[in-house]
């Protein structure tokens, strides 16, 4: 009988209140059941939202450097957890053991930078425009969230939001992936075991068509972040504007590396194949794109198809294995569906383009490594989202032109460029459309301090990590103190 999880529920694990259970398969050999996990309702997405309403009423007094001792905490658990976690996850999520570290790391880091944030949440002041008069404003906590997120980062995504907006005082609804429902388990108990108090976080699973949707018609839920694609954050959009509810939302990218015909060719390839073909292609910050100068496209070219069909295929557990699996079969199928639509568009698939089922591989979603060459800007594999190991190259013969081919598209979440000259560099850097760029680095490698978030069609204008986070998980409050002992009124009893 595989592990049967629950639901985290004003303080207690608990079934989903009609008993229905969905589960958690390993991606990498699907025969393998990890887990079953409530299918929940909506009137469990009720229960949580009435407990974190409840929780709200004290967890908002509570005082935010003693709210991040206890995020302190939750990031010491997950230092000691920390290797027992990320095997869990590659069990879950298929990625690489190195990389599901790094997950978990992202994961620490946020706690401790929430932690220390909780010491400052600064204010500011002002002074009045009158006499005897004080003006102050600082930040409010918004009440309860909802949190919808991805299986692709099942550790870092939810620590971004939870921390954060915990420390600034909310409490929460989570909805994992229902991909990774077990990472999502952990994080919750390493909370409790942190000093959490009840009905702070609660966790929900379930389909996102019923316990998401749910979290985001509830009137009681102040704010919703969610990370996921463009067409679920439509609608989550869509759903939380009814109500007019904050929205935050992290969607697709087509994220480009753009390489100058004087840039470090060792670095540019290390950098493209880490990007395209680390977790499986399957980040939102994955470089699906290549924009090569023309003086170097050859060269370049060969050298990483050369290298890219030397990466290893396989289960993240195992030593060695650089790419992983791609999370279920629907979405192996859409990258398969991409590939075809390449060929159809007379791109030069020059390796991979299929799916990968050689000896143990078939008993996972595997697909090869695949690079495009020979693509132009108009089509759909330069354009649209394939969130797979699927990389299209493009040729530029100068910086404007790459620039515009990497601006042409409706996302604008990463985007890196190589080159040695420090001019050209700080062009790209000021002209990309993207809310990341990386000079002479790859499209990924965000750090937990720096805000996270992309411009265009990728977001709304928020963003995540670092200090930025904080304006989405607080309010604005000002307060203003009249010490005169009479009525002043502002811009009437004024000089
Ligand atoms: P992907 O294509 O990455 O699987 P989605 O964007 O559909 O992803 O999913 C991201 C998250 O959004 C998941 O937790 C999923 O369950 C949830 N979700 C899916 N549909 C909805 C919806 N209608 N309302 C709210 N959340 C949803």
């Amino acid at each position: 009988m595989p592990t049967k999880f629950q639901n985290y529920i004003a303080g207690a694990w608990c079934d989903s209140s009609n008993g229905k259970t969905f589960e958690n398969r390993n991606p990498a050999n699907w025969d393998e059941v990890l887990g079953t996990f409530p299918l929940s309702t909506k009137s469990d997405v009720d229960r949580a939202v009435e407990a974190a309403n409840e929780a709200f009423r004290s967890w908002r007094l509570v005082p935010a450097p003693e709210r991040g001792n206890i995020l302190r905490r939750a990031g010491e658990i997950m230092v000691q957890r920390k290797d027992e976690i990320a095997a869990i996850m590659t069990r879950e999520m298929g990625k690489p053991l190195t990389e599901t570290r790094g997950d978990v790391q992202e994961g620490i880091d946020t706690a401790f930078y929430s932690a220390t944030e909780g010491r400052r949440l600064f204010g500011i002041n002002t002074p009045s425009e009158l006499r005897n008069k004080l003006n102050l404003s600082f930040r409010i906590p918004v009440g309860v969230c909802g949190l919808i997120t991805p299986w692709n980062f099942p550790m870092a995504i939810p620590s971004w939001n939870l921390f954060p907006g915990l420390v600034a005082g909310n409490t929460f609804v989570f909805k994992p992936a229902e991909d990774t429902p077990w990472t999502a388990n952990v994080l919750v108990e390493i909370l409790i075991e942190a000093g959490l108090p009840s009905g702070c976080v609660n966790i929900v699973h379930g389909a996102g068509e019923v316990v998401g949707a749910a979290i985001t018609e509830h009137p009681l839920v102040q704010a919703v972040s969610f990370t996921g694609s463009t067409s679920t954050g439509s609608i989550v959009a869509q759903n939380c504007g009814k109500q007019t509810k904050h929205v935050c939302l992290e969607m697709g990218g087509k994220n480009a590396q753009i390489v100058m015909e004087d840039a470090d060719l060792d670095l540019a390839i290390e950098g493209v194949l880490w990007g395209a073909f680390g977790t499986t292609g399957q980040r939102c910050t994955a470089t699906s794109r290549l924009i090569l100068h023309e003086k170097i496209h050859d060269e370049l070219v060969d050298r990483l198809r050369k290298q890219a069909s030397k990466l290893r295929l396989g289960d993240g557990l195992a030593n060695g294995t650089d790419v992983g699996p791609i999370i279920n079969e629907k979405q192996r199928k859409n990258i398969d569906r991409y590939v075809k639509i390449g060929k159809e568009e007379g791109a030069n698939c020059i390796l991979g383009g299929e799916i990968a089922e050689e000896g143990e591989l078939k008993k996972g979603w595997f697909y090869q490594p695949t690079i495009f060459t020979n693509v132009t800007p108009d089509m759909r594999i330069a354009k649209e989202e394939i969130f797979g190991p699927v990389l299209s190259v493009l040729k530029c013969s100068s910086l404007e032109e790459a620039i515009e081919i990497n601006n042409s598209v409706i996302y604008g979440l990463s985007s890196s460029i190589y080159t040695r000259d420090i001019n050209r560099a700080m062009q790209a850097a000021r002209d990309i459309e993207a809310g990341i760029t990386y000079i002479n680095s790859a499209t990924i490698g965000a750090e937990a301090h720096m805000p996270f978030g992309g411009v265009k069609a990728t977001g709304n204008g928020h963003r995540e990590g670092g200090w930025a986070v904080f304006d989405f998980y607080t309010e604005w409050k000002s307060v203003y103190i009249d010490y005169s002992g009479k009525l002043q009124r502002a811009q009437i009893d004024i000089n």
